[in-house]
């Protein structure tokens, strides 16, 4: 069976992982039209990464349905459901062998050209031309160790191959360090281009682009809007996000106010504490 077209819908889905214990996913709806953008976020453990479980089919929802194209991801065969979805999620798995096969994974008949395109997207060229056997090189263990950046590139390269209508991605930036993440970002941004999106992540990153945020929290949709909207409802995300700019972008300027302040000594640990929350303001 094919898609009518490549919205993603999730009607009101419930999940437990087991019976005897409560709800993982508390009637989540949401609608992803084709070609859009919606990211879910929330803390840790509120059940995003279920939900993108779910849309690949690892378990069926309790209650509730998803529809791609119209039709409950059920109807489909497996092998179709998730030739239509690509994947890249926090931790991308090297095969032991060369970096062509770990490539060609997604669409083994793909052209010479449209792979050298992919490595290009994917900011990965260079690396490649870096290494005496270019994509003939062993990967994995007992081969060429890939950064976490690099693994990740990888992922991007192969689905950009696999060219599915949607995407799902689930903590694609999770593990890195800042300088790498603003790095991936824009080949993250690329591969969205023109695809269904759903992406997963408790970091608030690139949020301004999204068509619609849901908030999740313990299972349940909290929250939904655009970036600005949420930042209005100074709710949950509003929260999350003072949080997540005390946590990178304080802790900068204050070593910054620190330095400015360095002929007076450093300052106490309680004067330290006090300048960030008189900075939160
Ligand atoms: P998030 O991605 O938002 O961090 P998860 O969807 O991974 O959250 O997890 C939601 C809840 O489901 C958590 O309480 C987690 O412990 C539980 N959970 C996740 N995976 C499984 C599993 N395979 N079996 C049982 N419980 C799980
Ligand atoms: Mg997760």
């Amino acid at each position: 069976m094919r898609p009518q077209s490549q919205v993603l819908q999730v009607d009101r889905v419930s999940f437990a992982y087991r019976a005897e214990e409560g709800l993982v996913l508390d009637r989540i709806s949401l609608d992803v039209a084709a070609g859009s953008w919606v990211a879910v976020v929330g803390p840790s453990g509120s059940g995003k990464s279920t939900l993108g479980h779910l849309v690949l089919r690892f378990w069926d929802p309790t209650s509730g349905e998803i529809r791609i194209g119209g039709h409950n991801i059920r109807d489909y065969a497996l092998d179709d459901l998730r030739s239509m979805v690509g994947v890249v999620a926090q931790d991308t798995h090297i095969f032991a062998d060369t970096l062509r096969d770990n490539l060609l994974l997604a669409r083994p008949d793909a052209a010479e050209g449209e792979i050298a395109q992919a490595l290009e997207r994917a900011q990965l060229t260079e690396l490649v031309e870096g290494l005496p056997r270019g994509l003939d090189t062993w990967v994995g263990e007992q081969g060429l160790r890939l950064s976490g950046g690099e693994r990740q590139r990888l992922a991007i390269a192969r689905t950009l191959l696999k060219n599915a209508p949607i995407l799902l991605l689930d903590e694609a930036t999770a593990n890195l360090d800042t300088l790498t993440e603003q790095a991936l970002l824009a080949a993250i941004h690329g591969l969205m281009r023109g695809r269904t999106v759903l992406m997963i992540s408790h970091r608030l990153i690139g949020m301004e682009r999204m068509d619609e945020i849901l908030v999740l929290d313990h299972g349940r949709v909290v929250e939904r809007g655009t970036h600005d909207h949420l930042i209005a409802a100074r709710g949950l995300y509003r929260q999350m996000l003072e949080v997540q700019n005390q946590m990178f972008v304080l802790p900068l300027a204050q070593a910054a106010a620190d330095r400015r302040q360095a002929p007076e000594g450093p300052p106490t640990p309680e004067a330290s504490r006090d300048g960030r929350i008189g900075a939160e303001a």
